[in-house]
């Protein structure tokens, strides 16, 4: 069909679309938990809101705060640092684990600030030491000063810290106003972190009277699970850019199914399907996306130009239009030629264009659901694209038509 004024709408979504995309394959962050110290009453430990003591003579207090008008205070003496725990619960899925809150000391001559993943003895966490100096802290006592950061602190001014932990390879990383500032170091545990613990370490070099208070505001815990890694790569060369021309639950063909049509012609989009440039990817070599076997050779229109493929533990993979097929029963790996576009035919519908569907191992060749290019199923570099059933699952007609039409496939690797 021509390309028409009527493409304007399309290209509009088009770049949303791949702005999203961006962030499609973007980790999600979950907030564990966080306290703002708002909820109890000055003077009292906020038992409350799930805290425990760990060393005695930590309150609530209001006289400072980050968020108004209440922080947690914590003052410890020379040989007795002063600390509270509280309880987290990281996720079996989890990537990564993190600790942020805000801190003042009141002195920068001695040691102070502590703010940890895990308990109060040992783990991931930054702490506050002489000479407005800041250090990683998961280290022991006798080895305090091992692995400094390049940031400093002064007395009297809310500092904001955090600790990332990798819980795949159990290092961690300190941040400071918002800047990295150090990575990389090693946690002396390859446990996940059940509980979180805050306050003031031993005032052991400023030596007599008084003691360090130290107070701390607004702590927050969040964890990142990270996404499962895409099973597919793009079925097209390193460096080559194709376009959805038709997407799920298509007008043309792709009735209920996730199936995706694509194109090289980037107005290809039309409408209701491909559009223009119905000869321009004749003749382009497409690419297996996985380690597989040639199962079966299946014909469309009359002519055999759908090659089905088994994905070794994947999924069958259906991928049509081609010419040069690759014969039945054939080995192949990950982008190994499967076969070329083929040219404008009846078998193609008149628009040469690589299909593309995907159904479950246990259904072989046979006609059977599809599976969106969703979570593991999706390709690397593209966007996650689940089916929309607008929720009610058993009936199509209402579902949205050309779901994911004017996508962009970029392969860059
Ligand atoms: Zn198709």
């Amino acid at each position: 069909m021509a390309f028409s004024q009527r493409s304007w709408p399309v290209w509009l979504t088009l770049c949303v679309l791949l702005l999203w995309s961006n962030f499609a394959a973007a980790q999600t962050s979950t907030v564990l938990f966080t306290d703002d110290f708002e909820a109890y009453a000055v003077s009292t430990f906020p038992s409350s809101g799930g805290w425990s003591v760990y060393a005695t003579g930590a309150t609530v207090t209001n006289e400072r705060a980050v968020s108004p008008t209440k922080s947690f205070r914590f003052t410890s003496s020379q040989n007795l640092g002063d600390f509270a725990l509280h309880p987290i619960t990281v996720s079996p899925m989890a990537s990564s684990v993190s600790i942020e809150a805000w801190v003042n000391p009141t002195r920068s001559d001695s040691n102070n600030a502590i703010v940890r993943l895990g308990g109060c003895s040992g783990g991931p966490s930054v702490r506050f030491d002489p000479n407005g100096t800041i250090h990683a802290g998961d280290v022991p006592d006798n080895d305090k000063y091992r692995y400094p950061v390049s940031a400093t602190y002064s007395a009297n001014i809310w500092t904001l810290v955090r600790v990332d932990l990798d819980l795949v390879t159990f290092t961690y990383s300190i941040t400071v106003n918002r800047v990295v500032a150090g990575t990389g170091f090693p946690a002396s545990s390859t446990t996940v972190p059940t509980q979180i613990c805050v306050g003031s370490d031993n005032n052991i070099v400023a030596g007599t009277g008084g003691g360090t208070t130290v107070y701390v505001d607004d702590v927050r815990v969040e964890e990142v699970v990270g996404s499962s890694p895409a099973l597919f790569t793009l079925p097209f060369s390193v460096g080559e850019t194709w376009y959805v021309c038709q997407g799920y639950n298509g007008q043309i063909s792709h009735q209920k199914a996730s199936a995706l049509d694509l194109s090289i012609d980037p107005m290809s989009p039309g409408p209701t399907g491909c559009g223009s440039g119905s000869n321009a990817s004749t003749g382009k070599p497409v690419l297996a996306p996985a380690d597989g076997t040639v199962e079966a050779h299946i014909p469309y229109q009359g002519e055999k130009n759908i090659l089905c493929i088994k994905l070794n533990g994947i999924a069958v993979m259906k991928v049509g239009h081609l010419t040069n097929l690759l014969p039945i029963g054939t080995r192949f790996n990950r982008n190994d030629a499967l076969g070329i576009v083929e040219a404008p035919s009846k078998g193609n519908g008149g628009y040469a264009h690589i299909h593309l569907q995907i159904q479950d191992l246990s259904d072989d060749c046979k006609q059977a659901t599809t599976i969106p290019f969703s979570g593991q199923y999706r390709f690397e570099e593209a966007p996650d694209m689940p089916y929309d059933d607008n929720g009610t699952p058993k009936n199509y007609k209402d579902d949205p038509t050309n779901q994911w039409s004017g996508i962009v496939l970029h392969r860059s690797r």
